[in-house]
């Protein structure tokens, strides 16, 4: 849908990372190669966090807003609002995460990171640094490498760069970006991670137009593997969009379908909820005759709010706009909290009432209503399957389904309607 009020336009200037393209001269350590006059740890995601906290907290009180927030470039759909967070932050703790195999390599100075790594095109200008490809010289395979000057970020940024760091440490996914190794200097630090060769899913949108329903399908069965697969580590993205889906690669097939190899990038505002045990004594404390059902009831659909973006990502996949349109922020979240959802567009025509249905379940307002990735997955419109588990499991059963309800879901009928 065309943004004819100029929101959606973007920037090219950004304010956080200034040209500074000059390589460290770093004296890397690694763990297999050789290790220079300078001190090599495997800082466990915990230490690590610990150290720079302490730095980023005296100034994390001045800064209300993170520059992130403030960004050009950032567009009414794209630029990420600190309006959840503020709710998600009371809610949730920072969290422990997994240590995972990721090494870590700490060093006092700078060294030649290029004596393993050979430095090629810039890939891309992120908020607080750029991703650069590289070459690992011994291996002979391609990385992204992302270099952030911890300075100039500030230390918002570097509490958000930590995050992401932290959790991709703890992950191991096909659909989730992989993180091969950290090198990190007082000034400096490099993440190594997979090579999306083809990019971010929005740009190969903008240049299509739109998905057919079979591509869409495919992404969102990625997207939906990844998510449920963060889910149910009890991990939140928060902050899922076109721009934070990468390509990996693609290729056209027979039926001439674009099938996309996506990776969920960006971690920066992804939390780790609290175990359940202890988001419990903190819910249900009491004496337990004086509690109340909602209390006793308590769910958690914190989570959900990935879920809403992946209907907003499969909605704008299909018909090439967002579900919810406005030109200005107030009567967009208006628009948001009603939830109504339309197909006018007569691209909706050929879009199928299952992917209508997974759409509406997606897009619930209510988190407690809405779809969780899991059963996103088990939806007829992913397996195809129209005896999914949703549906009634036997003939008797399906039979007083058709019985009280003969056509469609009642959802798709009204619509058809
Ligand atoms: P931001 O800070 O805005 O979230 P990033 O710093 O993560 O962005 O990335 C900046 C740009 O670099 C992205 O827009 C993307 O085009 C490119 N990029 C990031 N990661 C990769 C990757 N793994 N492979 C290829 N390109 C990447």
């Amino acid at each position: 849908m065309a943004d004819s009020s100029g929101l959606g336009k973007k920037s090219t200037e950004c304010p956080k990372c200034s040209s500074d393209t000059q390589e460290d001269t770093l004296c890397v350590c690694s763990c297999k190669i050789r290790v220079s006059s300078t001190s090599l740890e495997h800082v466990s995601p915990v230490s690590s966090v610990g150290s720079l906290e302490r730095l980023a907290s005296s100034e994390r009180k001045k800064e209300k807003i993170t520059s992130r927030d403030t960004a050009p470039g950032k567009d009414l759909f794209s630029r990420t609002s600190n309006v959840e967070r503020k709710t998600s932050q009371q809610q949730w703790g920072r969290g422990n995460f997994t240590e995972g195999k990721v090494p870590h390599i700490r060093m006092d100075d700078g060294a030649a990171i290029q004596e393993f790594y050979a430095f090629g095109r810039i890939l891309g200008q992120g908020s607080f640094g750029m991703v650069i490809e590289a070459i690992n010289k011994e291996t002979e395979t391609k990385w992204a490498i992302k270099k952030v000057n911890k300075e100039k970020a500030g230390s918002s940024a570097v509490k958000l760069l930590e995050r992401e760091v932290n959790i991709l440490k703890s992950v191991k996914h096909e659909h989730i970006i992989h993180l091969e190794q950290v090198f990190e200097t007082p000034k400096r630090m490099y993440l190594v991670m997979e090579l999306c060769e083809d990019g971010e899913l929005k740009r190969i949108l903008d240049r299509k137009g739109r998905f057919s329903e079979t591509e869409t399908r495919w992404i969102i069965q990625s997207l939906a593997s990844a998510i449920a697969y963060l889910h149910d580590k009890d991990i939140v993205h928060r902050d899922l969009k076109l721009e934070n889906i990468m390509v990996k690669s693609s290729f056209i097939d027979a039926n001439n379908e674009m099938n996309l190899n996506i990776k969920v990038t960006d971690f920066g505002l992804a939390v780790k909820k609290q175990g359940r045990s202890e988001a419990m004594l903190q819910t249900t404390c009491g004496t337990p005759i004086y509690m109340a059902p909602e209390v006793i009831n308590a769910h958690d659909y914190s989570q959900q709010c990935d879920i809403w973006s992946i209907g907003v990502i499969m909605y704008m996949l299909l018909c090439g706009g967002p579900p919810f349109w406005a030109n200005s922020e107030d009567k967009l979240f208006e628009l948001i909290r009603k939830g109504e959802l339309r197909f006018r567009d007569p691209v909706w025509d050929s879009i199928s009432d299952c992917a209508k249905s997974a759409l509406k379940q997606l897009l619930k307002v209510d988190p407690a209503h809405r779809i969780t990735a899991k059963e996103l997955l088990d939806t007829q419109w992913i397996t195809g399957n129209t005896l999914s588990s949703a549906r009634p499991i036997n003939v008797l059963e399906m039979m007083k389904e058709w019985k009280n309800n003969p056509g469609s879901d009642e959802e798709n009928t009204v619509d058809q309607k």
